[in-house]
């Protein structure tokens, strides 16, 4: 089982530590419907050399856009050894006739139901071309393989996935065209769930869900089930659920330090190009206090090269981010990949001006632009993010939280994540990055929001020695 690595893993702007976020949980997945005593082998190659010296009797790879001519390549080489190859993932359920020449089958759509198929065909000698998912279910699903990920090469080891999907239909999003055929949004049993948490060790997980609060009632009862179990955890969610009801406090009292969210952009008419419907006059600054009032930092997303941007997009963005305390903000150039519906769009203005697939990373300009030159773009994107990981903005964003704990817990996130790029190196050539574990548990510790916090929580904080050793690494 094999995920070759991104392009842009490779790039001379290659920050690595991005790249040794997260084990590859999809093929560990897929890894579960095989027998126990087939010999597995997972590579990831964001993390390790690939070994392709060996005969396996088949391969199995995972195919994003921008791995794409990387995973052919590997397909070939596997053929010609007279592997049986198979390709998967988002990009070849896009792109499905493009993938096909490379593999001896493909899988369109989730695998959950299609893989235990596929074993059983295999092993008849009657394997099908083309495995198309429709029946969508997390009921019955076997515990993850994570026997099988190398756990000391990966910063956030405990990443999980309890949903599928997401109830949105933005329009340059790849969920739809991913899960077309079948349902677009599904979550695993709660007692499954549960159980699945409880088999990782340690406190800290990242739920790499797209929206851990898409479904109200499950997350109402995961929550529930959560609290008590002494968990730190860091997710993703939309704004309309953050402003709706109380399920953010209930997720915050579970344990959630951290929510990646989605505010893209600020304009509406841009909104409405992206069909971002649940973003629409819905009040930013709102969620953002929200969550900032229950400790919980914010990781936002922002796209530039939208219609309706202008030259200002870049600061308004970036000033925005800083005044409001974004602890970490994501940039992307906007990118119309294909299957989805900004795609299409933009193909039938004739707009899509390379196809490329390496430069479809979200720093590349892809597409014919409107507001803004493709030189602006590219530009204002670099500016963005020099602009808003510079040491003064981290430093002011720090300092426009009302709690000291919050204000130390940015610095140390915010700086941590973008200004020790030699440290985090170092780390991962000494294959040790798990050992940080401790110290993103302590920055992620609960603020205690009381009358008194304001002058005890940064001594509660500093209590902890792994704390303390990075006070003495940037001081
Ligand atoms: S909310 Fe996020 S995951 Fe859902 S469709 Fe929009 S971009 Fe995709």
């Amino acid at each position: 089982m094999i995920l070759p690595a991104l392009t842009e893993a490779e790039s001379p702007f290659w920050r690595p530590i991005k790249y040794s976020l997260f084990p590859p949980l999809g093929l560990a997945t897929l890894a579960a419907y095989l027998s126990p005593d087939d010999e597995i082998d997972l590579q990831d190659q964001h993390v390790e050399s690939l070994n392709l010296n060996d005969d396996p009797e088949l391969v199995i790879i995972q195919v994003y856009i921008t791995n794409a001519y990387r995973a052919y390549k590997i397909a070939d080489h596997y053929r010609a050894k007279g592997a049986y190859v198979i390709l998967g993932g988002l990009h070849v359920t896009s792109l499905p006739f493009e993938a096909m020449p490379h593999a001896d089958s493909i899988f369109m759509g989730p695998g959950e139901d299609t893989f235990p198929k596929f074993l059983l065909d295999f092993k008849n000698r009657c394997p099908q071309k083309v495995y198309q998912s429709s029946i969508r279910t997390l009921e019955n699903v076997p515990p993850i393989r994570r026997d099988l990920i190398k756990r000391h090469l990966y910063l956030v080891p405990n990443s999980i996935v309890v949903t599928r999907g997401c109830p949105h239909h933005c329009s340059f999003c790849y969920k739809d065209a991913f899960f077309e055929g079948g349902r677009t949004f599904y979550t695993q049993e709660v007692d499954g769930a549960l159980a699945e948490i409880d088999r990782l060790p340690g406190r800290h997980l990242y739920f790499l869900d797209d929206h851990l609060l898409g479904n109200s009632k499950f997350a109402d009862s995961l929550f529930e089930g959560m609290k008590g179990m002494n968990r730190v955890f860091q997710g993703a969610a939309t704004i309309d659920s953050i402003l709706r009801g109380n399920l953010i406090e209930k997720a915050a009292e579970a344990g959630l330090r951290s929510l990646f969210v989605g505010f893209e952009t600020f304009s509406p008419q841009n909104l409405k190009q992206s069909n971002k419907k649940q973003n629409l006059e819905k009040d930013y600054v709102k969620a953002v206090n929200r969550l900032h009032s229950l400790g919980i930092m914010i990781n936002g997303s922002f796209v530039f090269g939208l219609d309706d941007d202008d030259k200002d997009v870049f600061k308004r963005t970036v000033d925005w981010g800083v005044q409001h305390s974004i602890t970490t903000s994501t940039y992307h150039v906007l990118t119309p990949y294909p299957g989805t519906e900004l795609f299409k769009s933009m193909e039938r203005q004739g707009r899509i001006i390379t196809k490329n697939w390496d430069l479809y990373d979200t720093r590349n300009v892809v597409y014919q632009t409107i507001g803004l030159t493709a030189e602006e773009l590219e530009n204002g994107y670099w500016w963005a993010y020099k602009e808003f990981y510079s040491w003064s903005n981290i430093l002011k964003g720090s300092m426009n939280h009302d709690q000291n704990a919050h204000k130390l817990k940015h610095l140390f996130y915010s700086g941590g994540w973008k200004k020790f790029e030699a440290v985090w190196n170092f780390l991962i050539k000494t294959k040790s990055l798990n050992n940080t574990l401790p110290a993103l548990e302590t920055v992620l510790a609960k603020i205690h929001f009381n009358s008194a916090q304001k002058t005890s929580a940064l001594p509660n904080i500093l209590e902890n020695s792994e704390l303390q050793q990075i006070v003495n690494l940037n001081s």
